[in-house]
C-alpha cells in the first residue's frame, strides 16, 4: 500500500534516554579490505562476516555505513554524535558516497535541526563531520565538541587544511566550538571519554542511566573483526598501539557492564555485549 508504509527510526533505550541511529550513507570502501587489516586471517574474516554479514558486499568488498547517533532525554535538547559525510561537495566528496541523507534521517526520527544543541565529533576525519561544517550545516545553534589533540593535529597538518579552515575557524568565530582535554560531561547521562589512537584526539560517548549504558564508539572500531580481535591492527589508525590500548580497555569495560555498542561503520548499528535475556 504505497503511501501508508513508512520507515521507522532505529532506536535503543538507555534508561530514560533514547539513542537513535541515523544512517547518513552507505557504500563500498575504495580499497580491498585485507589492506585495512593486513594481519587478519581467512578464519577471522569468516567469523566477522558471520557476526556482521551486512558489512560484506556481494563481491567480498568492505561495505560501510556512515552513521550518526541522536541522544535525547525525554523531549529535551538533542545531542548528536558525529555528523556524517555531508552533502554534495563536502570535504569527504573525493572518496565517500556523497550526498549523505542525515537531514532526512532526522526528519524521520521527528527531530528538527534546531533541537540539536550539541554535536560531539568523535574525531576530525571528514566522514564524521560533514554536516557540522558551518557552510553546509543545518545545525546553526549547536555547540560542536572536539578534543584539543585533534584540533592541534589539524592546525599542524596544513595540507589537510579543510578541517581547520572550514570547520574549526568558523566555529571559533561563531563562538560554538567547545574544545576538551580528556573525559568530560556533556549533559545529564552523556559523557565523552578520551580514546586516542585512531586520531590523537579520538573520543567516544558514554550514555548511562542507572544500570543501563551504551557507548557510541566512533572509529574506536570500524569493523566487526575488531570486536572479535581488538588486537588486530587497522591501517587507518594514526597510532595503532594507542588505538589498540583504547579499544581493549573500552571493550573490556563494556563487557563487564553489559554496555551496548553503537557503531559508525558496521552493518548493524547496535551490538550487545551480553546475551539478551529470555
Ligand atoms: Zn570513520
Amino acid at each position: 500500500m504505497p503511501g501508508t508504509i513508512f520507515r521507522m527510526p532505529l532506536t535503543h533505550t538507555v534508561g530514560r534516554l533514547t539513542v537513535t541511529a541515523l544512517q547518513d550513507a552507505e557504500g563500498p570502501f575504495p580499497d580491498p579490505r585485507q589492506e585495512s587489516f593486513p594481519d587478519a586471517t581467512a578464519e577471522q574474516w569468516a567469523a566477522a562476516d558471520a557476526l556482521d554479514p551486512a558489512a560484506c558486499g556481494a563481491g567480498g568488498e568492505w561495505w560501510l555505513r556512515y552513521r550518526s547517533y541522536a541522544i535525547r532525554l525525554g523531549d529535551g535538547p538533542v545531542t548528536l554524535v558525529d555528523a556524517g559525510i555531508g552533502p554534495e561537495g563536502s570535504l569527504a566528496a573525493d572518496w565517500a558516497p556523497v550526498p549523505g541523507h542525515l537531514p532526512d534521517e532526522l526528519a524521520t526520527a521527528g527531530i528538527e535541526p534546531s533541537e540539536v544543541s550539541a554535536i560531539v565529533l568523535t574525531h576530525l576525519h571528514n566522514d564524521h563531520m560533514g554536516w557540522a561544517v558551518p557552510r553546509d550545516s543545518p545545525f546553526k545553534q549547536a555547540r560542536v565538541i572536539v578534543q584539543q589533540a585533534d584540533v592541534d593535529a589539524y592546525r599542524a597538518n596544513r595540507h589537510q587544511a579543510g578541517q581547520y579552515d572550514l570547520l574549526i575557524e568558523p566555529l571559533v568565530a561563531q563562538g560554538r566550538l567547545q574544545v576538551l582535554d580528556g573525559d568530560h560531561a556533556v549533559s545529564s547521562g552523556i559523557r565523552v571519554l578520551a580514546t586516542p589512537g585512531h586520531t590523537p584526539g579520538h573520543q567516544t560517548v558514554l550514555v548511562e542511566d542507572g544500570d543501563d549504558s551504551l557507548l557510541v564508539t566512533g572509529d574506536l572500531l570500524v569493523h566487526a573483526i575488531q570486536l572479535l580481535h581488538p588486537d588486530l591492527a587497522y591501517a587507518g589508525d594514526t597510532d595503532p598501539g594507542r588505538a589498540h590500548a583504547s579499544r581493549a580497555k573500552a571493550l573490556a569495560t563494556a563487557v563487564v557492564r553489559g554496555t551496548t555498542l553503537a557503531v559508525s561503520h558496521l552493518g548493524e548499528a547496535f551490538h550487545a555485549t551480553k546475551k539478551p535475556g529470555p
